[in-house]
């Protein structure tokens, strides 16, 4: 099978040029730079709907859907019009509103999981104010995390393990201090045993466990529903306090998140992403209890200039009602199914070494294997090469993918069915051009 002429990439390749001069490595998000793929990146002028059209007038079927907020798809009548009439008047006062209420409220008697919660601007902050809280709290230092969990650029989570069953973080990032990283412990996903020995080598010393209950940062690592029970259990015997980091899960697999869909209480869960609908929003929610410790009820400082923005409050309210409709989930999680399904059938029916994890509308192409990975070490590095040539193949048939082997795509509302058929059709030719011998 050969492969298609390369798309235009004369306006991207200026404009990433001229990029270059202005910012490290020409973006403001690292994975934006196509360092593990073919080619510049594509400098994009228009979202809507399901779709992406990029400087050179390329168009795309968008499955990064700016890495997870955009469950309605670009542009949604909803959120721009709720967006616009809000900034009528004016864009951030700096004290309360009452939207900020409303977005509460729509969360909070939706989700049986948190009472209070607390709004910042992204993902990170929202972690890091949930892990402050958490050592505020129980008045300890250790956090444990799992290795191929991401948690934003947090000094204390950017480690990784080295080998080992447990082992003492080692940071990920030049610029954290290593005292940051021996406050964080690390433990391979799924294995109760590595868990288990952490919890009696640092006994009465663990905050908190934070986990990302659907992995969704390095592949998809989905977890067996009983080691995230085991890991409930552990937490509470210990007096350590589990945070879900949901920033990806939450409202993406259910409006409740990843809580609602394993049915397990977290004491801590943080929102970003689709909280925002497109505008800069996280959060973290609690116990009336646990969140009573946050300033200025508590000990614990967290604040923001543009915390509980209205802007971004209207796109939440906005794009939040419209998952709370009836059917909403049922409808998207089938769509991706059926999606998923019929590649997983075209590459096996041909022997291409594809299998695919999903959950609800998130899904990740794995390479290499026939088996469900459920560790970052599970992963074949090797498998990365071939994303990296399916990747160039499907922007030149017309569907974008993050850039990047370890990322999730993501289905929206606004991928049809005929959308993804077509998108669909992309994935088979490229798959041939890879794998066909
Ligand atoms: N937690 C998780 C699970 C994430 O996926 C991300 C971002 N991808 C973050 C935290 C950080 O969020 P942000 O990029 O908004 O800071």
């Amino acid at each position: 099978k050969i492969s298609k002429p390369d798309i235009s990439r004369a306006k991207s390749t200026e404009l990433y040029n001229k990029a270059k001069t202005y910012f490290p490595g020409g973006v403001n998000s690292p994975v934006r730079a196509f360092k593990s793929v073919y080619g510049t990146p594509l400098f994009i002028k228009k979202g809507d709907g399901a779709y992406l059209w990029d400087a050179d007038d390329n168009q795309f079927i968008d499955f990064c859907c700016s890495w997870g907020p955009l469950i309605l798809g670009h542009n949604h009548p909803a959120i721009r019009e709720k967006v616009i009439e809000v900034m009528q008047n004016g864009m951030s006062f700096g004290a309360p509103t009452a939207l900020e209420n409303e977005l509460a409220e729509l969360i909070i008697s939706n989700n049986p999981f948190i009472e209070k919660i607390r709004f910042n601007s992204s993902g990170t902050e929202a972690v890091m104010s949930a892990i402050r809280l958490a050592r505020g709290y129980t008045k300890r230092d250790k956090i444990l995390k799992f290795e191929g969990c991401y948690h934003g650029h947090v000094d204390a989570l950017l480690v990784k393990a080295g080998s080992g069953l447990v082992t003492f973080g080692e940071t990920s990032s030049a610029g954290v201090p290593k005292a940051f990283a021996d406050e964080t412990i690390v433990v391979a996903l799924n294995d109760k045993e590595a868990l288990a020995k952490a919890f009696e080598d640092f006994k009465d010393q663990i905050a908190a466990v934070i986990m990302e209950p659907i992995p969704a940062n390095n592949g998809l690592l989905l977890q067996h529903t009983e080691f995230l029970q085991y890991l409930r259990e552990i937490c509470t015997a210990n007096g350590t306090l589990l945070i879900f980091d949901e920033v990806i899960s939450g409202f993406r697999v259910g409006f409740a998140g990843a809580a609602g869909l394993y049915q397990i209480k977290p004491d801590i869960i943080t929102y970003g992403k689709i909280i925002g609908g497109g505008l800069p929003v996280g959060a973290y929610g609690a116990s009336a209890q646990i969140m009573s410790s946050v300033s200025p009820e508590g000990p614990v400082y967290q604040a923001g200039t543009l915390s509980g923005n209205p802007v971004a409050m209207a796109a939440g309210i906005a794009q939040l009602t419209e998952l709370l409709k009836p059917g909403f989930y049922e409808d998207q999680n089938q769509r991706t199914k059926d999606f998923v399904n019929d590649i997983v059938e075209y590459a096996s029916q041909r022997n291409y070494p594809l299998v695919i994890s999903r959950v609800g509308s998130i899904f990740w192409l794995a390479f290499d294997t026939n088996a469900v990975i459920r560790k970052a070490e599970d992963i074949d590095p090797k498998s990365m090469d071939h994303f990296k040539k399916l990747h160039l193949e499907l922007l030149n048939r017309g569907v974008y993918m993050g850039p990047s082997g370890y990322e999730v795509g993501f289905v929206s509302a606004a991928h049809t069915t005929a959308i993804l058929d077509t998108a669909k059709q992309a994935i088979f030719e490229s798959l041939d051009v890879v794998f066909s011998p």
